[in-house]
């Protein structure tokens, strides 16, 4: 059985690398993929590039095609492209703190306004004041007004004749008097961008200095998002993005290219007309939903859990039976930063927490990892299956090809011994009945 077990384990380590035609042939796939989910064409072409860069010549899992393990990668960019999980708004300042809504008309300003109240109200037990800046559609005001008695929130009141810059002046004011926490300032929107509109959102800008400048954009925004976001950002400057419509059957193509082009993140999501639907941001969600290929993603997930397991127990096996080469090594330093620390695979080994204290005391840390693991490729694979081939010209030769001083390879070697040292005394004591269970029988 333990030879049908090896056979496998050199299989696993025989698994090819990504060609460049298969990674063409996978991108043309994704890049429809991308196009149908409303991701702007240039930020499509830079994606595209940086999935190239980064997917010929990685590993395939076993078990998966060249095509899906394509299309995890592009997966993974996507998901690094999005930003992190759960940036929540910046009220840290001294009360009132204004919050700016920007954005085409229709997009959702006046809505999320509202939706945004009602959560810090709610949540964050803050006393929020909303005010309409839009002046040029009286029924405007009123809607910020009926949304504001819907869900106890209070408005400013309104009055007839005053320019958007008089109004967020006299909301600030009211604010400061009435010890409100937030003050929303609602403003108008345009269909399309205009100068108008940009001078006028840049004087309130000016005006209010506020702590969140938030555009608020459509989810269902196709091409036009790259320039809507530009705009926005350079003319008025954004601090993040409300994507609305997330409950609607658009992909949210339109995540990807906002984030994208301005890099700001992408604070809450819309899901829906009520006040009360509004999510924070999951990227790993939107990731999903843009690529629409969930299921391939999963079954590359799953493949690399079980292929990490693998290659765990089969380091375990070797260590038991005292064979650990500098391959090994390098395995097992890559996992370690992989899974923070040699835990996992201590916790397979009895006896082992003495060299892991010992590795803590040296100050194991990611860097030194990263060091060590470059010393081990640039030596030649004879070398890392028998280091005592070791000698001082080929210590030097290594030592320049990775950077790194000779004493730095010496340290290196001196821990391989060390370790293999240890591996075998305990091979020995299991085979004495050290009570080790014999994994490969
Ligand atoms: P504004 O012109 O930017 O102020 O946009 P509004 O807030 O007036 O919203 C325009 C329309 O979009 C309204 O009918 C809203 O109910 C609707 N709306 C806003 N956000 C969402 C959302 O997240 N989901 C859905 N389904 N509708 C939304
Ligand atoms: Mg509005």
């Amino acid at each position: 059985l333990s030879d049908k077990l090896g056979a496998i384990f050199d299989g696993l380590q025989k698994r090819g690398a990504l060609k460049e035609a298969d990674v063409t042939a996978a991108l043309r796939e994704v890049r429809v993929a991308l196009l149908e989910a409303d991701v702007a064409l240039p930020v499509v072409k830079d994606l595209m590039g940086r999935v190239k860069a980064r997917a010929v010549g990685a590993e395939v899992l076993r078990s998966v095609t060249p095509g899906q393990q394509v299309i995890k990668i592009v997966h993974d960019e996507l998901k690094e492209t999005l930003g992190s999980d759960g940036q929540g708004l910046n009220i840290h300042r001294a009360p009132p703190v204004p919050i700016l809504m920007v954005g085409l008309q229709g997009s959702g300003k006046t809505t999320t306004s509202a939706k945004i109240a009602k959560r810090l109200t709610e949540r964050d037990k803050q006393k929020v004041l909303m005010a309409s800046l839009d002046t040029r559609r009286p029924a405007a005001m009123e809607q910020l007004k009926t949304l504001g008695e819907q869900n106890q929130i209070a408005t400013l009141p309104i009055v007839e004749g005053q320019t958007a810059a008089d109004i967020a002046k006299r909301a600030l004011q009211a604010a400061k008097l009435q010890g409100f926490d937030v003050v929303i300032l609602d403003t108008a929107g345009r269909m399309a961008i205009d100068e108008d509109l940009m001078a006028e959102v840049e004087q309130v800008r000016r005006i209010a200095d506020p702590a969140e400048t938030l555009l608020v954009a459509d989810s269902l925004t196709g091409q036009d998002a790259v320039t809507t976001a530009k705009t926005f950002d350079e003319r008025v400057g954004i601090t993040g993005v409300v994507l609305t419509r997330m409950d609607g059957d658009g992909r949210g193509g339109a995540a990807l290219s906002m984030r994208a082009v301005t890099g700001k993140p992408i604070k809450l999501v819309g899901v829906g007309e009520k006040a009360d639907a509004l999510e924070d941001f999951h990227p790993e969600r939107i990731a999903g939903r843009i690529l629409g290929m969930g299921d391939i993603v999963s079954l590359v997930e799953k493949a690399q859990e079980t292929f990490e397991q693998e290659k765990a127990e089969r380091l375990a096996r070797k260590m038991q039976k005292g064979r650990f080469d500098l391959d090994d090594l390098s395995t097992q330093l890559q996992q370690m930063r992989k899974m923070g620390g040699m835990k996992s695979l201590m916790g397979m080994m009895p006896g082992m927490g003495k060299l892991q204290k010992q590795m803590d005391e040296a100050g194991f840390d990611d860097r030194m990892i990263r060091r060590q693991e470059a010393i081990i490729s640039s030596m030649t694979p004879q070398e890392r299956r028998a280091p005592d081939l070791m000698n001082a010209s080929r210590k030097r030769r290594v030592a320049a090809g990775c950077g790194l001083t000779v004493q730095e390879v010496n340290r290196l070697l001196k821990m391989h011994k060390q370790m293999s040292g240890m591996m075998k005394r305990m091979g020995k004591a299991s085979k004495r009945g050290g009570g080790m269970p014999n994994m490969a029988a």
